[in-house]
């Protein structure tokens, strides 16, 4: 059992404050959900959380089992077990999936001898031909094939915690209930914790949260469970502005 801790966090780019304090403990095996109007902050907080450059932290702390994660690299945050996938992810012409994946292994101490048998299955339960895993990363992907995949490269190295920044963004129905029903069983299987970021509930009927946040100007303004996302559904984000 694991445990995410983000305290008081304050950041934002050079001269502007984005995140105003914000507050939350995500444990092993649960799903909380964020949910938030377009420019709350929350591709921020993912990135802040995870170490994407280009954002100052102003005060706070983002903890995983006591370790301090804040001033770290990225790398360094994901060897902790920490794992974002990226609302748009990155193209990387000339480096394969599978190659990314096997340096992943080495470097977690992991043996690479069955990694082409466990790529073959993973890629399986969610559909991604395995055709495509012996290309650029995300080169010429279309939506769902990225989102596949970046599920896939989740399912592969296990982390201890998961960031979904709008998992479903770009894809079609098929695919975000394959990504989010392979999610959802890593709570269970591995015990992963997930913050999800999304806008719609329809995620939310495949990977099943236990708590509800909404964020609104760079701050948590309301916390429930899962009946918080039929209320926005219904009212939207007015009363939270
Ligand atoms: P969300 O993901 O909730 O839609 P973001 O975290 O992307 O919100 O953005 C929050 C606010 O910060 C927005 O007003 C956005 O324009 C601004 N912002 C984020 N990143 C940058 C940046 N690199 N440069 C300028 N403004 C930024
Ligand atoms: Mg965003």
């Amino acid at each position: 059992m694991s445990t995410l801790t983000i305290s008081n966090l304050q950041a934002g780019i050079p001269g502007k404050q984005i995140l105003n304090g914000i507050d939350l403990t995500l444990k092993s095996g649960e799903v909380h959900a964020i949910m938030g109007p377009n420019g709350a902050g929350k591709s921020t907080m993912s990135g802040v959380i995870m170490g994407k450059p280009g954002y100052d932290v102003i005060s706070g702390s983002v903890t995983i089992d006591g370790e301090e994660l804040l001033g770290k690299p990225a790398w360094e945050r994901a060897l902790a077990g920490l794992h974002l996938v990226m609302q748009y992810p990155t193209e990387v012409p000339g480096v394969h999936i599978d190659e990314v994946m096997r340096e992943a292994f080495a470097t977690r101490g992991r043996d690479t001898k069955e990694l082409d048998a466990l790529i073959a299955k993973e890629a399986g339960r969610i559909n991604f031909s395995t055709d495509l895993v012996a290309r650029s990363l995300n080169v010429d992907l279309s939506g769902g094939e990225k989102k596949r995949n970046e599920t896939l490269q989740l399912s592969l190295l296990k982390p201890k915690f998961a960031i979904l920044d709008e998992l479903d963004s770009g894809l079609d129905i098929d695919a975000l209930r394959d990504c989010a029903r392979r999610v959802e069983a890593a709570t269970t299987e591995d015990n992963l914790g997930v913050l999800v970021i999304t806008h719609y509930a329809r995620l939310l009927e495949e990977l099943k949260p236990d708590f509800v946040h909404i964020l609104a100007a760079g701050k948590i303004v309301k916390s429930g469970g899962p009946e918080l996302a039929d209320e926005l559904e219904k009212s939207g984000y007015a009363a939270f502005q």
